[in-house]
C-alpha cells in the first residue's frame, strides 16, 4: 500500500476529490504524509527555507517581537508561539537573540504548533534546555498575550481552486483516468466566497481558496485584540492571489504535484488580503504587506551580517555573503516573500512594519 493507492481507492469509492483532500491526504497523511514522515528541509531535503539559510533570520524575527513586548509594556505571562516550526532552527535563533532582553525568557511560555511527530523530534533536539509544549492547533493557545512568528506555515495549507464561468465557477478535481491521477472540473456553480472575485477576474480565470487560513488567523488575531501581543506571518505570495499556484517541490526542483503524492512538498501562494480580513473582523488590527527584503533591512539585516562578517574569511565569509543576499535581494527572497504584522489597534505595529 502506498499513497497513490490510498487515494486511487478513495477517489474510486467517492469520486473525485477537490485539490485541498489532495493536499491534506499527501503533507499529513498520519502513515504516508510528506511531513509526518519525514524532516524535508535543508541541502539533503526537498527546500530549504529562510531559517535554515542563516541565523539572521531568526534572530532578527525574535528581537522584533521582543521589542513589541517592550512597547506593549512587556506583560507577564505571555505565549511566545510559532506556527510549524520545521527543524526549531527559527525559535532556537530567536531564543539565543533575546536572551538578554530583561525578564522576555522568564515571562514567556513556549507553544509551538506543529503536526509532524517527526519534526517535533527535530524541535525538541534544536530547543534542548527550554520546554516547550507541543500544539495540533491555534485553537489550543492560552488566552493571554501572544507573540507569535509563522514562516512558511500559511504556504503548506490546503487550496481549492476555481475557475470562473460566467458568474459562477467550476472547482478542479483529482480524479482518475485508467490508473493515474488527473486533473478534472466540477460543472460550474455558484461559489459565495470567490463573490468579491467576480470583480476582479475574467473568464477562464483560476483563483484559489484556502479555507483553513481565515480560522488559524482569526484565533490568533481573536487573542492579540483581546489580550495583546504581535504576529508576524512571513510566506510566499501576495495580497490577492490569481493563477494556479500549487507547487511541487522534490530534492530542490520542481516536480509534477500528481506524479509522486507523498513524496514532494506541495504549497500554494499564500492569499495575504484573506489573512488581513480575518484578523479586521478579530478586532486586530494589520500592517501593510512589506517585502521580506524591505522588513529584513528596516530591522538592520546588514549591521548584523557585518558584525558576523567581522572575524570571517574565505568561503564562511563567501557563504555569509550570499546568505544575506539570498533573503534580502528583490531577484532571490526579498520580494517573492511578504511579511503581515498583526497587533492590537490601542498599540504601535511590530518593528519594521508600517501600519
Ligand atoms: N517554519 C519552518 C518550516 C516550514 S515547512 C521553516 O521556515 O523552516 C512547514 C511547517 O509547517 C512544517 O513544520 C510542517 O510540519 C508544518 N505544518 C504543515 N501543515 C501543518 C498543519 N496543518 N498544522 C500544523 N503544522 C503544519
Amino acid at each position: 500500500m502506498s499513497l497513490a493507492d490510498h487515494l486511487a481507492a478513495r477517489i474510486r469509492a467517492d469520486g473525485p476529490i477537490p485539490v485541498a483532500d489532495y493536499m491534506a491526504e499527501c503533507l499529513l497523511h498520519p502513515q504516508f504524509g510528506y511531513y509526518t514522515t519525514r524532516d524535508p528541509l535543508g541541502a539533503k531535503g526537498d527546500f530549504t527555507t529562510a531559517p535554515e539559510i542563516s541565523q539572521m533570520f531568526g534572530e532578527l524575527l525574535g528581537l522584533a517581537l521582543a521589542q513589541a513586548w517592550i512597547d506593549q509594556g512587556s506583560p507577564a505571562p505571555f505565549t511566545l508561539a510559532e506556527l510549524g516550526p520545521g527543524r526549531g532552527t527559527l525559535m532556537a535563533d530567536l531564543l539565543r537573540a533575546t536572551r538578554g532582553v530583561p525578564g522576555f525568557h522568564a515571562a514567556m511560555q513556549l507553544h509551538l504548533v506543529e503536526a509532524s511527530p517527526a519534526l517535533r523530534d527535530a524541535q525538541a533536539k534544536a530547543l534542548d534546555g527550554y520546554a516547550p509544549q507541543w500544539l495540533d492547533t491555534v485553537e489550543s493557545l492560552p488566552q493571554q498575550p501572544l507573540f507569535l512568528a509563522a514562516n512558511e506555515f500559511f504556504d503548506a495549507l490546503p487550496i481549492r481552486q476555481f475557475i470562473r464561468a460566467g458568474n459562477h465557477w467550476s472547482e478542479k478535481r483529482i480524479g482518475l483516468t485508467g490508473n493515474a491521477l488527473s486533473f478534472g472540473l466540477t460543472p460550474p456553480a455558484p461559489q459565495p466566497a470567490l463573490e468579491h472575485r467576480l470583480a476582479d477576474t475574467a473568464e477562464g480565470d483560476l483563483v484559489e481558496l484556502c479555507e483553513a487560513a481565515a480560522p488559524v488567523t482569526h484565533s490568533i488575531a481573536a487573542r492579540i485584540a483581546a489580550h495583546g501581543g504581535a504576529a508576524l506571518i512571513v510566506d510566499y505570495g501576495d495580497w490577492r492571489a490569481l493563477g494556479d499556484t500549487l507547487q511541487a517541490l522534490r530534492a530542490h526542483a520542481p516536480a509534477d504535484p500528481l506524479q509522486t503524492p507523498g513524496q514532494a512538498d506541495l504549497t500554494a501562494h499564500v492569499d495575504f488580503e484573506a489573512l488581513a480580513m480575518a484578523a479586521k473582523t478579530a478586532g486586530c488590527a494589520h500592517t501593510r504587506l512589506t517585502p521580506q527584503g524591505v522588513f529584513l533591512e528596516r530591522l538592520g539585516i546588514t549591521d548584523r551580517a557585518r558584525a558576523l562578517a567581522a572575524p570571517l574569511q574565505g568561503e564562511a565569509l563567501e557563504n555569509l555573503i550570499s546568505a544575506h543576499r539570498r533573503l534580502t535581494h528583490p531577484e532571490e527572497m526579498g520580494n517573492l516573500f511578504k511579511v503581515l504584522g498583526l497587533y492590537p489597534s490601542t498599540a504601535a505595529p511590530p518593528p519594521g512594519l508600517n501600519p
